[in-house]
């Protein structure tokens, strides 16, 4: 649904106000799926907003598993493509859903198998917020909410910046969603311009960077990005962004066995981080395998984590939800093709 349009149909059509207020309830606070759930509507009005989209995406399936308690939603876009959104649920009552930017992804990341499939197109914002929706409607039924919300699906989200930033806007705003910024992540490989906006247009939404390598050599290596963006010109943006926010930056090192695993990997990482310990936290995350690599031995993954704590870096292991399902971040609409 896009309020503004919605807004001034309904100004054409000579409506009160309170329609416009009826029709946002309906879609952001209760979740209903179709403009008919509009019940306290005339039915012809139904009808003649039907020339409005009230939900760009078709929920197609949604698959669940027990350990980690998780759900991935196959959701259709009007022109036939696939995105999949994640729903994580937390043991402490948190419920995180993992939504995609984009079709497919142009940045090429060698690990990935978004990258792999190479770009589709952009999502709208609205395409963006209705996955939300959908996974409001799905906790809904569970007596659930969505508490988190994290750009780790599909896409680059700043390949795709105008959209996520609309989407944020629309998820945060008291009379819409109306999410805290501060429950909001987005992840990025890197690209400075987005990481630029964020200071300014988004100071309270959380910052997640896909690093992956400590030098450059390497990074170029599984990070194309990274010969646009260096990674001099990264931590120099993000000590810009720190300065700035005082917020905290986490680092997504996915472990690759034999590739950067090593504690020579581990003393550069902690080398390049020294500058920024203090807002900086790092997260190994486990490979999921996608052909190109093996995930590390979980002895030296263990000894890269205390190389990194011995020398005070801020550091933890995620466990990877929806491994399961094929629904682990990173990892979605492959399996069936797009
Ligand atoms: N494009 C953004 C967000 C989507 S990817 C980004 O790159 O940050 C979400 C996370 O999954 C990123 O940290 C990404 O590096 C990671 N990821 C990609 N492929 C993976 C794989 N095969 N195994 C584990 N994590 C992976
Ligand atoms: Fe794109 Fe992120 Fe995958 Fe890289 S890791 S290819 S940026 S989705």
């Amino acid at each position: 649904m896009q309020p503004i349009e919605l807004s001034s149909f309904l100004r054409d059509h000579k409506q009160p106000k309170y329609r416009l207020e009826q029709a946002i309830r309906s879609y952001f606070v209760e979740f209903h799926d179709s403009w008919d759930s509009v019940s306290t509507w005339p039915a012809a009005l139904r009808e003649t907003c039907k020339e409005l989209t009230w939900s760009p995406l078709r929920l197609e399936l949604t698959s669940e598993t027990d350990k980690p308690e998780s759900a991935k939603m196959l959701l259709m876009t009007e022109d036939n493509k696939r995105i999949e959104t994640v729903i994580m649920r937390h043991a402490d009552g948190r419920n995180t859903v993992c939504v995609s930017s984009q079709i497919g992804c142009a940045m090429g990341c060698t690990f990935c198998a978004t990258g792999k499939m190479g770009f589709g197109r952009n999502l709208s914002s609205e395409e963006i917020v209705d996955q939300v929706i959908h996974a409001a409607r799905y906790l809904k039924a569970k007596d659930a909410k969505v508490t988190n919300i994290v750009f780790m699906g599909m896409g680059e989200p700043f390949h795709n910046t105008d959209a996520v930033f609309e989407s944020i806007d629309v998820l945060t705003d008291q009379d819409l969603f109306g999410l805290g910024a501060r429950h909001i992540s987005i992840s990025t490989c890197g690209i400075v311009p987005g990481i630029l906006r964020m200071i300014e247009d988004a100071p309270q939404v959380n910052l997640a960077i896909s690093l992956h390598a400590p030098t450059q050599d390497l990074r170029e290596k599984l990070m194309p990005v990274s010969i646009a963006y260096s990674l001099k010109q990264l931590m120099h943006t993000l000590d810009e962004y720190m300065r700035q926010t005082n917020r905290k930056v986490m680092f997504e090192y996915v472990m690759l066995k034999g590739v950067n695993d090593s504690l020579e990997h581990a003393k550069q990482l902690v080398e390049l981080l020294d500058p920024y310990k203090r807002l900086s936290h790092v997260n190994l995350i486990k490979y999921h395998d996608t052909g190109m690599y093996k995930a590390t031995d979980e002895k030296d993954r263990r000894a890269f984590q205390e190389y990194l704590k011995r020398h005070s870096v801020s550091v933890t292991h995620r466990i990877s939800y929806g491994e399961d399902i094929s629904g682990a971040c990173g990892q979605l609409a492959t399996k069936a093709g797009s």
